[in-house]
């Protein structure tokens, strides 16, 4: 037996049986981290604290004791504060941060015991698509090394799917827990804004960055989700009022999905079409009503996103001066010197590129033409996705419109890599719940995924439709 290849659910019921200990498991899992080492999931391993947490997990078990994630080896994107180990959000800047405390999810984990075996590699501040941007290595594809692992969250991704973790948190503010789990053969939650307390995540752009799992199967990023979600007064977004809209699905039967016609657009690639609409005919089969939507403000999205995303970033990232925040370059003479020297050499040229982006849309004269306008655009797809969601449980699309491409092949064309997040990056604007779970391959044997995306608050909707493909569909 692998035992690295194994779900929550089997490694659970093996140390429930006695079979495996979850020092057994994190070894493994530990032993494959440095097998894999080439692939670049890590930046962080911690090995004595994972072994430790590990026999501490299975003392409790001896004793009677459950909880939910009881000795079960994960990671942790490197933007989640976790006490006592360095968390770098892979930039030269934070390069040496070591957290007082731990984010509210990381508390969470702790709290049902799970074991933290290290921290993901992935773009600098979570701005990007295939996780090159990363300051110190870039994350190698799980499928095939020479492509992207996706991004933000490509470390957390590539660790699932190559048994270096049995679950990992991402955080995803346009795309960044669903691309990577699509280009990696990995299922991914991102839950309803507010949902899972931001407390401790290294702020991208406030109004959508969200926590989530990645994991190996829809039960697994169930079992993670209910873990890491609920209310905490720490984050003035958490949502207080009930989290559990959603249903739970046995049967397609009076089941509605929606298909939006802005979802396949012509110039979408014929693999991932057909593998979706594949996906689609195996819903419908299964008794579920397709009901033909439209989403019209759909082209509006990516712009708003850059524009809204930007414009945040370049706020949230100004606090890395050199003084309280992020480190200090060397050979300073004026606190002019300290916030220029500093902030020209820590910053990536991506995080850079933002952070300008960003100044521009908010600067006068041009607040109203990008900013405002952008702002209006959201309120226009948010109102569009609560119509189309209104008529049926979950619609469905591609996640990402290719799968997996060469490494270095948008270094020319940044703008290029935006285009990827089209239909990712509505979701997030909509505040709502969205789920990538794999259901196909290209002719190169990379995975594609499709994207389910949900009404506020009915996760559970999502993970359980996606339960039933993953259980019922031939791959
Ligand atoms: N790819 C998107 C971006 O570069 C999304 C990133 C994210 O979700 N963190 O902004």
């Amino acid at each position: 037996m692998d035992v690295t290849k194994l779900t929550i659910k089997q490694l659970m019921d093996a140390m429930d049986a006695g079979e495996l200990s979850s020092a057994e498991a994190t070894r493994a899992t530990l032993d494959r981290i440095k097998e894999c080492e080439d692939l670049g999931a890590y930046v962080t391993v911690c090995e004595k604290e994972a072994m430790a947490a590990a026999e501490r997990a299975d003392k409790a078990r001896a004793e009677g004791r459950r909880a939910p994630l009881l000795g079960v080896p994960v990671a942790v994107k490197d933007n989640i504060c976790t006490e006592g180990v360095r968390t770098t959000c892979a930039s030269r800047f934070l390069e040496n941060y070591v957290p007082p405390y731990d984010a509210f999810v990381v508390k969470k984990l702790k709290e049902a015991g799970a074991v933290i075996v290290g921290k993901t590699n992935m773009d600098e501040f979570a701005m990007g698509s295939g996780s090159e941007y990363s300051a110190f290595y870039r994350v190698r594809n799980a499928i095939d090394p020479e492509r992207v692992a996706g991004g933000s969250s490509g470390g957390s991704a590539c660790a699932v799917a190559s048994g270096q973790a049995f679950a990992a948190l991402g955080s995803d503010t346009g795309g960044s827990i669903r691309q990577p789990a699509s280009f990696n053969g990995a299922t991914g939650l991102k839950p309803t804004y507010s949902a899972v307390s931001r407390n401790g995540l290294v702020a991208f752009a406030s109004s959508l960055d969200q926590i989530g799992p990645i994991a190996r199967t829809a039960d697994d990023c169930r079992r993670v989700y209910n873990v890491i979600k609920g209310h905490d007064a720490g984050d003035s977004t958490s949502y207080a009022g009930d989290l559990d809209m959603g249903e739970h699905i046995t049967s397609l039967k009076g089941r509605r999905i929606g298909i939006a016609k802005e979802f396949f657009p012509d110039a979408l690639g014929g693999k991932v079409r057909e593998a979706v609409e594949k996906a689609i005919k195996f819903y419908e089969d299964g008794g579920a009503e397709i009901v033909e939507t439209s989403i019209g403000s759909f082209d509006m999205a990516l712009a708003c996103y850059y524009i809204i995303s930007s414009a945040e970033a370049s706020s949230n990232l100004s606090r890395y001066d050199g003084v309280k925040y992020g480190r200090r370059a060397e050979g300073c003479k004026t606190i002019d010197d300290v916030y220029y020297k500093s902030r020209t050499q820590f910053f990536g040229a991506e995080v850079k590129r933002r952070m300008m982006l960003g100044n521009f849309v908010l600067s006068s004269g041009y607040y109203d033409a990008f900013y405002l306008r952008a702002s209006k655009a959201r309120t226009l797809i948010k109102r569009d996705f609560e119509a189309a969601l209104s008529d049926c449980d979950a619609l469905i699309c591609p996640t990402a419109p290719t799968t997996a491409y060469k490494s270095g092949s948008n270094a020319e064309d940044p703008a290029a890599a935006y285009l990827g997040d089209v239909f990712t990056v509505p979701v997030n604007i909509a505040g709502l719940p969205a789920l990538s779970v794999k259901c196909g391959e290209d002719s190169d044997g990379l995975p594609i995924g499709m994207q389910l995306i949900g009404r506020q608050y009915c996760e559970e909707t999502l993970l359980s439709l996606a339960e039933i493909y993953e259980k019922g569909a031939a791959k």
